[in-house]
């Protein structure tokens, strides 16, 4: 039996405003560029300040996952050569780590921390057309590393540890989590043994995993090859290799002889500092719940395991959701609409539901209205897109674009009766019992006025055909 050992190190960027050391805004998908300044361009005499948010955040984050913080603050110079990293360095930590140990709870396990620090992301390089350039809006977002303990061992159980430690990111408030942003990436590190052994086999390192399915894959991948390598009596190296995931396997990118010498120092522009006591207890005592209690939360509110996952998925859906419980709606509707159509209108607006912040309220509205039959079907879906995507509230919408269900039964009577006059064939068929033409004389109606109430309307329908019918 070939026993696998994986451990994993995590860096998510986090959403503060600015950066890390510099006032230089914090954000995604600027020009290239844009976004600098003489500190995080790395220019010389620059000077940087570090953010106290971003501390402030990690210091969450290690409370809530019960590590212990260092009693100072104290950053290091960590040496390498790469063109996105200007000052030639990566301002991090070495000799202070800002907090050690801790676990995070994954199903009915716990895997252990070995630390947790601070850091700054690099700028990004984009290889086009045969050109590498570089984009520094990246340099200076502060970063934190979580590093595992080696103590996972499966493809799986990796995943659910990344996914797991993405939700108490989303839900402690440390940064909007965009996988597609690349916001978490995950450094994995598998070494292999006979079970029983206590020594490993040199282990591999594969980098910059930022998704779940390939981590997963990746795992799954290196320890088959090792284990493979094992049985056939080759020597296993310790290497760094690369993820290709069109073909589904690692290759190798570099063999390693010795570790890296990073030349760590102390950061001379940044005095170390203690940690106000008075300031950390007061952040302990507001730790928003995290991921656990969330889902217990949710799932006595009567979410199904589907609805529960895709609201957890984003604080500002689950925040959205008790809000609009505790403002009486039935919970049940309101996660519908968020995993429904709320969902559909973040992906096509492009515009997440954090950097919206739609009020509970208009939610409340919606779900009101809805109930007592005053709007309904596509016309309730519109007015949840508008009030979203133009920032108007629900009934300013629903008043101006006069989507309210229509409430006139002379004048759905009137509609009904023209589709009806209409389709003669498919009236017929209804009447022969055929349940798929009251589909499409629902259909037609809609077509012709999109407020229709479509459940209260294919009654009507029948009723309607059944008296022309008799009339006839
Ligand atoms: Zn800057
Ligand atoms: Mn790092």
């Amino acid at each position: 039996m070939i026993e696998a050992v994986i451990g994993l190190e995590v860096h998510i960027e986090l959403g503060t405003k600015t950066k890390m050391f510099c006032r230089c805004e914090n954000r995604f998908g600027a020009p290239p560029n844009t976004l600098t300044c003489p500190v995080c361009l790395g220019l010389p005499g620059a000077l940087p300040r570090p953010n106290q948010d971003a501390v402030e955040r990690v210091v969450r984050l290690a409370l809530a996952l019960g590590a212990e913080l260092a009693p100072v603050l104290e950053f290091d110079r960590k040496h390498y050569f790469y063109p996105d990293l200007p000052k030639g360095y990566q301002i991090s930590q070495s000799r202070t780590i800002l907090a050690t140990g801790g676990s995070v709870p994954v199903g009915d396990r716990s895997i252990g921390l070995h630390h947790l620090h601070l850091e700054e992301d690099a700028g990004k390089l984009a290889h086009l057309g045969g050109r590498a350039s570089v984009d520094l809006n990246r340099a200076g977002v502060p970063l934190v590393e979580i590093v595992s303990l080696p103590e996972m061992h499966s493809g799986a159980e990796a995943r659910a540890f990344m996914e797991e430690i993405r939700l108490w990111a989303e839900h402690l408030g440390l940064a909007e989590v965009r996988m597609e942003q690349g916001v978490l990436r995950a450094d994995l590190n598998v070494s292999v043994r006979r079970a029983g052994d206590e020594t490993l086999h040199p282990r591999t390192e594969v980098k910059n995993m930022n998704s779940f399915r390939a981590l997963e894959r990746a795992v799954t991948y290196e320890v088959d090859r090792q284990s493979r390598a094992i049985q056939a009596g080759e020597p296993l190296l310790q290497e760094t290799r690369g993820w290709d995931d069109q073909a589904g396997r690692t290759y190798l990118q570099r063999r390693k002889e010795t570790a890296d010498d990073y030349r760590y120092m102390p950061e001379p522009d940044l005095p170390s500092y203690p940690l106000n006591e008075a300031w950390v207890v007061e952040i302990a005592a507001h730790l928003p719940p995290g991921p656990a209690a969330l889902r217990k939360k949710l799932a006595e509110l009567g979410l199904t395991p589907e609805a529960l996952s895709v609201v957890m998925e984003s604080r500002a859906r689950s925040q959205l959701l008790l809000e609009a419980a505790e403002l009486g709606a039935d919970p049940v509707a309101a996660a519908q609409w968020i995993v429904g159509d709320l969902a559909r209108v973040e992906r096509e607006s492009g515009m997440s539901l954090a950097e919206r912040t739609y009020p509970a309220s208009d939610l409340v509205e919606l779900i009101r209205r809805v109930d007592q039959g005053t709007l309904a079907g596509p016309g309730a879906k519109r007015a949840l897109e508008l009030s979203y995507r133009d920032r108007r509230t629900l009934s300013a919408v629903v008043d101006e674009e006069g989507l309210a269900a229509l409430s006139d039964q002379r004048e759905l009577d009137r509609l009904i009766d023209q589709v009806l006059a209409a389709n003669p064939v498919a009236v017929q068929d209804l009447l022969a019992g055929q349940e798929k033409a009251l589909g499409f004389l629902l259909g037609q109606l809609m077509r012709q006025a999109r407020n229709v109430d479509p459940k209260s309307a294919a009654g009507r329908i029948r009723e309607r055909a059944k008296a022309c019918s008799a009339g006839s």
